[in-house]
């Protein structure tokens, strides 16, 4: 069987995370963790970067900063994960699911316009497959309105909209280094703080809302609890394998990348599929590569059949059974469910040899051509 995902694995994570082990420094915001942290602030051009233990606890820290709560609306696709919409609800506040533009499966600027009400605090948006947003058209509605910007670029580090790092437009960004995605430690994530005046409390709600973070640095003789907040650190073990990863970053994109085309190039001339579309003012890192067909089911049995697994995805949140409980669809549904119901994600991993990605084209190309 070829597998959907395997976990990126350089070969020298083991050398690192000995070396944490040795330096009897395991717990958060240890060398490794400032190691990461320094390469993210410096790669992306942020202000702050904060480790987290998933790009989840970094989505619930956002709805923490914005003070989110009962009686406060948020804006975001319903084709998303679903811990996107869970971190703003466990705050209590409600979330209202804005349509997708179906060529990148991202918030349509438009929809989100309508979806805004008065109560309306924040926009989430969400960078599938490491595609950006609209970001020049979300960030004018924010500014007219009034309202946080939060990117979601749970997928997307490295990828740029119009030369800027995805994670660092809006006024936060996260992202997840979960087994699934182009970095990993298995599980983690971080917080990008691009607004300064919330980045002290960031590092307060980090370490159980103590100023612990400016005790380690000198400023204040001891730490005591300032404000709310909760274990939202990584650990140095985690931290270690991920510095690797970081470190290596180009490299895997790269190999990504070039499965990446590989599909593009073979499966563009099939008529009946779909391919991702990239707006001109982007550059991503081959997250994924899905085609969207009304054959799709029976395409996956397809492939199946031949050993070969692909994966359909989100199912729109609003059509859940906790979606429709803490949220409803603003305005009509015309694109996100009959869109995600003919995607379809192809295999796509790092270092995925050349025989394995044309065995993937050639029974996809067969599918459409019997
Ligand atoms: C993977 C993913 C998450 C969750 O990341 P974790 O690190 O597993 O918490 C959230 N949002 C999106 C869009 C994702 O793809």
């Amino acid at each position: 069987m070829l597998d959907f995902n395997k976990p990126c694995h350089i070969g020298k994570e083991e050398d690192a995370v000995r070396e944490a082990i040795m330096n009897q420094k395991l717990s958060g915001n240890g060398p490794f963790s400032d190691e990461c942290t320094n390469w993210l602030e410096t790669y992306l051009n942020c202000h702050r970067a904060i480790l987290t233990p998933s790009c989840t606890a970094a989505l619930e820290m956002t709805a923490l900063l914005t003070e989110a709560g009962p009686g406060d609306d948020i804006v975001m696709p319903s084709y998303t994960f679903v811990t996107t919409a869970n971190a703003f609800v466990l705050r209590g506040a409600s979330i209202r699911f804005a349509d997708v533009d179906p060529a990148t499966m991202n918030l349509s600027p438009e929809a989100v316009e309508q979806a805004i009400t008065p109560e309306t605090k924040v926009i989430v948006v969400v960078h599938y497959a490491g595609i950006s947003s609209d970001m020049d058209a979300i960030m004018e509605i924010a500014r007219h309105y009034r309202l946080w910007v939060v990117e979601d670029a749970a997928q997307a580090l490295t990828s740029t909209y119009k030369g800027k790092a995805l994670g660092t437009i809006g006024h936060m960004g996260t992202f997840s280094f979960h087994e699934t995605k182009n970095i990993t430690c298995g599980e983690g994530g971080a917080l990008i703080v691009n607004d300064s005046s919330l980045a002290e409390r960031a590092e307060i709600l980090q370490e159980k809302g103590t100023d612990r973070k400016q005790f380690a640095r000198g400023m204040v003789d001891k730490y005591t609890w300032r404000d709310v907040g909760s274990s939202f650190l990584l650990s140095e073990l985690n931290a270690a394998y991920l510095s690797v990863q970081l470190e290596h970053a180009g490299a895997i994109m790269t190999d990504r990348m070039r499965t990446w085309q590989a599909y593009n190039q073979a499966l563009k001339t099939i008529p009946d599929l779909t391919l991702p579309a990239v707006p001109e003012a982007c550059e991503h890192n081959a997250h994924m590569f899905y085609i969207k067909t009304e054959r799709r089911s029976e395409l996956q049995t397809h492939l199946k059949n031949q050993g070969i697994t692909a994966a359909t995805h989100y199912v729109p949140l609003h059509t859940s059974p906790a979606g429709r409980r803490f949220g409803e669809f603003a305005g009509t549904d015309n694109y996100t469910t009959a869109e995600s119901d003919k995607l379809l994600r192809l295999p796509l991993y790092h270092g995925m040899n050349e025989k394995d990605v044309d065995h993937v084209i050639s029974h996809v190309k067969g599918f459409f051509t019997v």
